[in-house]
């Protein structure tokens, strides 16, 4: 089932326009969760893109993830979101392993299984990596009770990765099924990527120490090694994705926008520029993004801030893009007359989203000056 990257980027941007796409703008209307999305992406294999061929997936890494999130993120940001937690969890699992991981991952190859992380804590907010949730071992069983915020997917999916403190030292990263007590709190109600569903959950669980991802204490081994490097380039791609859709409608309503005397928007020497702009700077977020992936496929010393730079470049550009297309855009663009308010509101969530821009900034900071990340 292996496919070159290249096979990925053409199936999901197929799969993208005709299944993904059309249902974009009512998911974001309604803050509907992208189901039929999701099912056109497990029917097609594609829950599987992470996880390793043994366990029946496709065995993709870093670039293919940037491809894939590139195309979702431009058809529907939501969707892109969904499927970008669901891989990383993938990625998580086999990069950690554990006694159940080979049954998690061929269940989510299959198509039968959506992952998510649940990191984020009210307490710690943007600092994830520094859970206070404690896991106690009682009788056997590991003990998890308390609340996990922001969880992408919450209630829609069936595996979380639960990031706590570890009864013993470090941290730990256990996989937990609704079925073992999870509650889900209050209705999605961010300014943009409104189909994801990102509400709190209420963890009151026993789980058997066989759901643990790898071992005992190795939690922030697997938050820096296995979730960053994905998550940071994938976040990236889906704001390219963004970034791309956006550019493409203003240029088509910039060149077809015409006043009485015939004239297009597209003549106006200052719209030309503005269109310059947003190209010059999507493609070369988009040269970072690539490379920074391959980077981190080649375990090339550098990839680890190439990746943070990637995310604070790929997000702060998709902000810029969008802005800028409100305004060649103007009032039209304001209404969801054009797709350009959705993607402005898209856009807005990936600098706050952990590692935030401000946080990575420290860190490619100490990174590049040879001082200890974070
Ligand atoms: C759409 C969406 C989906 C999400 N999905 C998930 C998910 O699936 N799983 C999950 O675990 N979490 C998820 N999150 C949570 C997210 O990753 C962050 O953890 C969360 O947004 C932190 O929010 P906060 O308001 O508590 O941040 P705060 O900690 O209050 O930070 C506020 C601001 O202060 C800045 N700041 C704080 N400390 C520092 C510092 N030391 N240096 C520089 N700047 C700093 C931050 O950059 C931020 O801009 C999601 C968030 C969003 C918006």
């Amino acid at each position: 089932m292996s496919s070159s990257t290249l096979d990925v980027a053409e199936a999901i941007r197929q799969l993208a326009t005709e299944r993904v796409a059309p249902s974009a703008v009512a998911v974001d209307r309604n803050r509907a969760f992208p189901q039929e999305s999701l099912d056109a992406l497990a029917d097609g294999g594609w829950f599987g893109l992470l996880v390793p061929e043994e366990f029946g997936g496709h065995g993709g890494g870093l670039v293919a993830l940037a491809q894939a999130c590139e195309e979702l993120g431009s058809a529907c940001a939501s969707t892109a979101m969904v499927f970008l937690m669901h891989s990383v969890t993938a990625a998580t699992i086999a990069g950690g392993g554990g006694l159940q991981a080979g049954d998690y991952l061929s269940a989510m190859a299959d198509g039968k299984l959506l992952g998510t992380l649940a990191f984020s804590e009210r307490g710690t907010g943007a600092h994830f990596y520094a859970p206070e949730l404690v896991a106690v071992e009682q009788n056997g069983r590991i003990r998890i009770r308390g609340r996990k915020s922001f969880v992408t997917s919450g209630g829609h999916a069936g595996i979380y990765l639960v990031l706590t403190q570890s009864s013993s030292a470090g941290l730990d990263c256990h996989a937990v099924t609704p079925a073992d007590g999870i509650r889900f709190d209050g209705e999605w109600e961010g300014l943009g990527m409104r189909g994801n569903s990102s509400v709190a959950a209420e963890f009151d669980c026993a789980i058997d120490a066989s759901s643990r991802i790898g071992d005992s204490g190795a939690g922030q081994a697997l938050v820096f090694g296995a979730v960053a490097p994905y998550f940071l380039v994938g976040l990236a791609a889906v704001n390219l994705g963004i970034a791309s859709a956006a550019l493409a409608a203003t240029i088509g309503h910039a060149a077809t926008r015409r006043y009485s005397d015939g004239s297009s928007l597209a003549e106006i020497q200052s719209i030309q520029h503005a269109l310059a702009g947003m190209d010059i700077a999507t493609r070369s977020a988009r040269l970072l993004v690539h490379a920074a992936a391959a980077a981190g496929e080649a375990a090339d010393e550098t990839a680890l801030v190439q990746l943070m730079e990637a995310k604070v470049l790929a997000t702060d550009t998709a902000a810029v893009v969008t802005q800028s297309a409100l305004e060649v855009c103007g009032g039209q663009g304001f209404t969801p007359a054009l797709p350009i308010e959705r993607h402005l509101r898209d856009a807005r969530a990936g600098a706050v989203m952990a590692p935030t821009n401000g946080v990575l900034r420290n860190w490619i900071g100490k990174a590049l000056a040879g001082l200890p990340v974070p």
